[in-house]
């Protein structure tokens, strides 16, 4: 364990100067030439500078993706030779696995061996899934009740896309956006966090090799309020697919609705449950409730934040939240025995410190963490101790609003019933977690509450096969599995007439 050693290619990479963006197949700098600083969040020193994209370099690659879905060759492979380059997409991720984990270690702070484990190793999964779709993606006949009339229902390509992600996983959240899109036949501009461009770069250079036609995916850097609004509002783009905060995701209907109606798609924030009742095994609950908000320093829209415990257990799970808190190891994400790394930024991190200090004015009890660690060779970097807040009121701020980061909120309940009630009691509806010994309580909270995905006896884990987005507040539509394809779809109904001659 210690310090991973940067790859050769990783090195260069960093060392190059401005990274361009790719568009229509070529590596370009922004049309003003205005470029952007990456930072590594476990220093706060520059990593490298990326290309800062405006309306006009937005506007070219929108015509990069137009031009290769009218007139390119990528709508009309047939859907094997698509499922061939998802294929190739994947195995070539595969082969640089490596360099791409220590690229998201470094610009997004998270640990390397979770980016290997985890980012990486799911990106790849994803893209194999979405590889197999195209040769499945099916219409139906229709026995229609207009006479003498064979119908049938079309699959078809939703068109040019728009996918503006975060910086919590920005590898992982680029396959999510880009493979299923592959599938259904699209072309797309991906615009990935300002604090995180650097893995959806280095993906584009790992496309490169698999040769996709020009235009068929764009990756632009930039500012969201600048590149990424221009993306929302074009008149030329189809569709928006959207992961990130529920107040940008507001700006990004607005756009589209004032623009030209494109469709949206979003995944967005979550303050959700996670349910402990008396009987559940205690030792499992609260370790997966740990891991449940803890992971990736909480920087989680399905983190379990709210974590509801019944009262004859509360002072014990509460106590075992604190002892896991306490024990998880900070570090820079370069060392494999980090368990906890920076938060993204300093910006993120001032707002913990704020969310923590609000908890205090609140009158919640701190069991763990809340201060920054006193290592000096961390003190660079943006790093918050995780933190358990004991004694809170869901109607408090803290157990309201959206923290992203390693606070979590502990609120006994007394019943099922008020364990529901007190579930649900939010603006979001993103996931929930629910962790007892009996099946009727079991299913009778997955079934109750209002969240997209529900785990019992776990928390978080994340199946490509399953529908994945949320109720309420948390979004509009669901990614993963078949609807992830939908999402990229247009469904067309086609009748014909089969009287006369
Ligand atoms: P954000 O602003 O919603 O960022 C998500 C993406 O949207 C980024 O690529 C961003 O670009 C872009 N964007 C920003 N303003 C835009 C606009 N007006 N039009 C189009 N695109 C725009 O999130 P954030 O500022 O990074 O984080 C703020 C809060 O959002 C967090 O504290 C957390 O609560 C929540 N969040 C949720 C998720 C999630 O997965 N649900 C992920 C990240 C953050 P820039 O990078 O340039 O801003
Ligand atoms: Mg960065």
């Amino acid at each position: 364990m210690g310090e991973v050693t940067l790859s050769g290619r990783v090195q260069s990479f960093l060392a190059a100067g401005p990274q361009p963006m790719w568009i229509g197949g070529a590596w370009v700098p922004a049309a003003d030439g205005a470029v952007l600083p990456s930072l590594n969040p476990a220093t706060g020193e520059p990593l490298c500078q990326v290309a800062s994209a405006g309306t006009e370099d937005v506007d070219r690659a929108v015509r990069a993706a137009r031009l290769a879905f009218e007139d390119g060759p990528w709508p009309r492979l047939t859907a094997a030779q698509r499922s061939a380059y998802l294929y190739a997409i994947a195995d070539a991720i595969e082969a640089h696995a490596e360099e791409l984990a220590q690229v998201e270690s470094l610009d997004n702070g998270k640990p390397v061996t979770a980016a290997r484990q985890a980012d990486v190793r799911k990106s790849i999964a994803h893209f194999r899934y979405y590889a197999g779709w195209p040769t499945k993606i099916t219409g139906d006949t229709v026995p229609v009740s207009v006479p003498e009339t064979f119908a049938y229902t079309l699959f078809q390509p939703v068109g040019v896309c728009g996918q503006i992600i975060p910086w919590n996983y920005p590898l992982l959240m680029a396959a999510w956006k880009l493979a299923p899109a592959l599938a259904a036949g699209c072309t797309m501009v991906l615009k990935p966090a300002e604090q995180t461009p650097l893995s959806a770069l280095y993906l584009a250079r790992i496309l490169e090799g698999v040769d996709l036609p020009p235009g068929v995916i764009n990756v632009v850097t930039g500012y969201g309020e600048t590149a990424g609004a221009a993306l929302a509002s074009h008149p030329d783009v189809d569709k928006i697919a959207f992961t990130g905060s529920t107040e940008v995701g507001r700006l990004i209907l607005k756009a589209a609705g004032d623009s030209n109606l494109k469709r949206v798609s979003l995944e967005l924030g979550g303050k959700s449950p996670n349910i402990i009742f008396a009987d559940a095994d205690l030792e499992q609950a609260s370790l997966g409730a740990a891991d449940g908000i803890f992971y990736n320093m909480g920087q989680d829209c399905t983190a379990g934040s709210r974590v509801f415990v019944e009262r004859a257990v509360y002072d014990r799970v509460g106590a075992h939240l604190a002892d896991r808190a306490a024990a998880l190891r900070l570090g820079p994400g370069l060392d494999e025995a980090t368990e906890i790394g920076p938060l993204i930024s300093q910006e993120q991190l001032q707002r913990v410190e704020g969310y923590v200090a609000q908890g205090a004015r609140e009158g919640a009890r701190r069991l763990a963490g809340g201060d920054r660690p006193t290592d000096p060779g961390l003190r660079h970097g943006y790093f918050a101790r995780p933190t358990v807040f004991a004694d809170v009121r869901n109607d408090m701020r803290i157990a309201q609003e959206e923290i992203f980061g390693p606070v979590v909120t502990v609120i006994p309940f007394q019943d099922v019933d008020e364990a529901i009630r007190l579930g649900n009691q939010t603006r979001y509806g993103l996931a929930a977690g629910v962790w007892t010994r009996d099946l009727r309580k079991a299913h009778r909270v997955a079934a109750a509450m209002r969240a997209g995905t529900v785990w019992v006896n776990s928390y978080g884990s994340g199946a490509v096969e399953m529908p994945f987005g949320g109720f309420r507040e948390s979004g509009h539509g669901r990614e993963h599995g078949f609807e992830g394809i939908r999402l990229y779809s247009e469904v067309k109904s086609v009748l014909m007439n089969l009287a006369g001659e």
